[in-house]
């Protein structure tokens, strides 16, 4: 590839609603353009990254005997009624209409499709097991989409699904994945951790996120150095004797607040006056009922705090909760609580929770919550007006750095990490669900055991960068670099000796199939090294006449500090 035939659009400033390092350098390097909130144009030199990503993975999946196929991006309503998701997905599901008033979504995941096409096509326990997987757009109408890539509404997801006659079956392929995700996140060459995740409803320890280390990431996970033990945050626990917790508080029965509350109520209810600042608000509700279907119980959790900018919240630990729940802005609770716009914008927390209920509940004791936010995890919560006043940041968390390992083998440190890839065993849930079954040895139907296995593939690129930038730009590994290699030669268009040496020895790289640019756009070699070094191509090879008159090139590698003059004929030697 030639850079005058390609595309190559950098900028100096990123905008200013760029948030973290990624976000701003994915802009500046040209990677992505914004079209709209959370959805962004994959411009050439970002394509590139994700096809390349995109690669491993299918590479990868297909070795482990996973099958790609593509599920539409539309789908019908009703598969998604049949597993009661077309409500409980809430907002974050993309619901239209066609001409004649038929009701579709945009796919966020497609367990509904994939079991459908499982309960048609997979009749007997012969044809068991099958995993199908898809390389697929995405889309969720994410609360706060924010940092480009990172939480997108559009996005790209690898999906797989697998299909097995028995509960052992499906550890299997479970297994088989969590060992083909450990090889596909070994290739990127970016350091990550599989971490114990939530199976929520399904129980058991069958579920494990893949994080890339970054401090920027949203996500705090919890390992021992010196063992295997690694959790993330909600699923994290300490040996016994852990420190000493704020003290649950008794639950009890909340009782319905018909009708709007005012403000004023709130701030009662709160135990604050109304003349304080809040800094954040998060209202969520559940629609799901403890069978995971719906049951109309509205649960409004209501958390401020008057010191972070708290975006989420997150409550697991309660069977069906965990996908069930609506994130709202500050404007609606205000709609909610039939406040005037912006006017609960003055309260001020005394106290860090309270959770409001504007129907009977029931009551539950015990929960963990946290938010994807530093030091934001709460344990013991219950509802209820006194709850305790832990410290907001050591006593929140569900477990702190220096706790004994549950393991015995030695202490608990805590870091952070971007969710790039999540393995889970998913039971009968959704086979059930649609009465999804297959014929077993002796003749009689049974439930498909199912497992999904999802990859950020274009989070994957924010997440790589997050890790691996400086202030010059992007540090791409090799793996999933635009380019592996640039050329980069000075003054081509003055010296014939440079342009051809530059265009045989690009020709010789493409040959050997090494992903090299040259970079014939005839650039003061200022601008072209501040380009390449911010689009964070890993290997630089510049060509000088002076130098080839030596038979020399000088070579950089994007960490290097200073260049090294190589034979001409050594650069094979550097870039592979
Ligand atoms: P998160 O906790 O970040 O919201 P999730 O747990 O909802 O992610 P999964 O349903 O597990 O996501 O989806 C599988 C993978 O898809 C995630 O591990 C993540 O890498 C990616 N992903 C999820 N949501 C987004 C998004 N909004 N933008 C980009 N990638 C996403
Ligand atoms: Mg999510
Ligand atoms: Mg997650
Ligand atoms: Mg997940």
């Amino acid at each position: 590839m030639k850079a005058s035939q390609f595309f190559v659009s950098t900028l100096k400033e990123a905008p200013a609603d760029a948030e973290v390092v990624s976000h701003k350098l994915m802009l500046r390097a040209g990677l992505i353009r914004k079209l709209g909130a959370g959805i962004y144009n994959y411009m050439p030199m970002g394509l590139r990254v994700i096809r390349k990503v995109e690669a491993i993975v299918r590479e990868e999946m297909n070795r482990a005997g996973a099958v790609e196929c593509a599920m539409p991006v539309v789908q019908p309503a009703e598969l998604w009624e049949e597993t009661g998701r077309f409500e409980a997905m809430g907002p974050e599901l993309l619901r239209i209409q066609d001409r004649h008033g038929r009701q579709f979504v945009i796919q966020p995941t497609s367990e509904e499709v994939v079991t459908d096409i499982a309960r048609q096509e997979l009749r007997s326990y012969k044809q068991l097991p099958r995993n199908f997987y898809q390389i697929q757009t995405k889309f969720r109408d994410e609360r706060r989409p924010r940092f480009g890539l990172m939480r997108g509404r559009e996005f790209i997801m690898k999906d797989a699904y697998s299909f097995d006659r028995d509960r052992e079956g499906a550890q299997k392929s479970y297994q088989a994945m969590a060992q083909a995700y450990r090889r596909i996140f070994d290739r990127f060459g970016l350091r990550y951790r599989a971490v114990a995740a939530d199976s929520g409803a399904i129980g058991g320890d069958l579920s494990e996120e893949f994080q890339v280390i970054a401090a920027t990431g949203e996500d705090a996970i919890v390992y021992c150095p010196t063992s295997d033990y690694a959790a993330n945050m909600e699923k994290a626990e300490s040996a016994p004797p852990a420190r000493p917790r704020p003290a649950a508080t008794q639950p009890m029965a909340l009782t319905p607040t018909p009708g709007k509350a005012t403000c004023a109520d709130v701030a009662e209810l709160l135990g604050v006056p109304l003349s304080t600042t809040v800094k954040s608000l998060v209202l969520a509700t559940d629609p799901i009922g403890e069978d995971g279907t719906p049951a109309g119980a509205q649960l409004w959790l209501l958390l401020l705090r008057g010191d972070h900018d708290m975006n989420e919240v997150k409550v697991s630990k309660v069977p069906g909760l965990d996908q069930g729940f609506r994130f709202a802005t500050q404007a609606e609770i205000e709609a909610h609580f039939g406040c005037q716009p912006g006017y609960l914008g003055p309260l001020r927390l005394r106290k860090p929770v309270r959770i409001v209920a504007d129907r009977e509940v029931a009551v539950m004791a015990d929960w963990i919550c946290g938010a994807n936010q530093p030091d934001h995890h709460l344990t013991g919560v219950n509802w209820g007006r006194d709850l305790p006043e832990p410290d907001l940041v050591a006593d929140l968390r569900n477990v702190v750095a220096g706790d004994p390992s549950p393991d015995g083998k030695g202490v608990l440190a805590i870091e952070r990490g971007i969710e790039v890839g999540h393995v889970f065993y998913l039971g009968t849930k959704y086979s059930r669900a649609m009465d999804a079954t297959f014929l077993n040895e002796d003749g009689k139907p049974a439930h498909f055991e199912m497992g999904c296995y999802g990859i950020g593939v274009s989070r994957l690129p924010a997440a790589a960068i997050e890790q691996n930038h400086d202030e010059r730009g992007i540090i791409w590994p090799d793996a999933i670099a635009p380019f592996t290699v640039v050329l980069c030669p000075i003054g081509m268009d003055r010296s014939e000796a440079v342009r051809a040496a530059a265009e045989k020895l690009h020709g010789e790289l493409l040959d050997a199939r090494v992903d090299a640019i040259l970079d014939d756009r005839g650039e003061r070699p200022g601008a072209m090294f501040a380009d390449w070094e911010l689009i964070g191509v890993p290997h630089r090879v510049v060509l000088s006449e002076r130098g080839l008159k030596e038979g020399q090139v000088e070579y950089q590698h994007r960490r290097d500090t200073a260049a090294t003059k190589v034979p001409l004929e050594q650069v094979f030697s550097y870039v592979k």
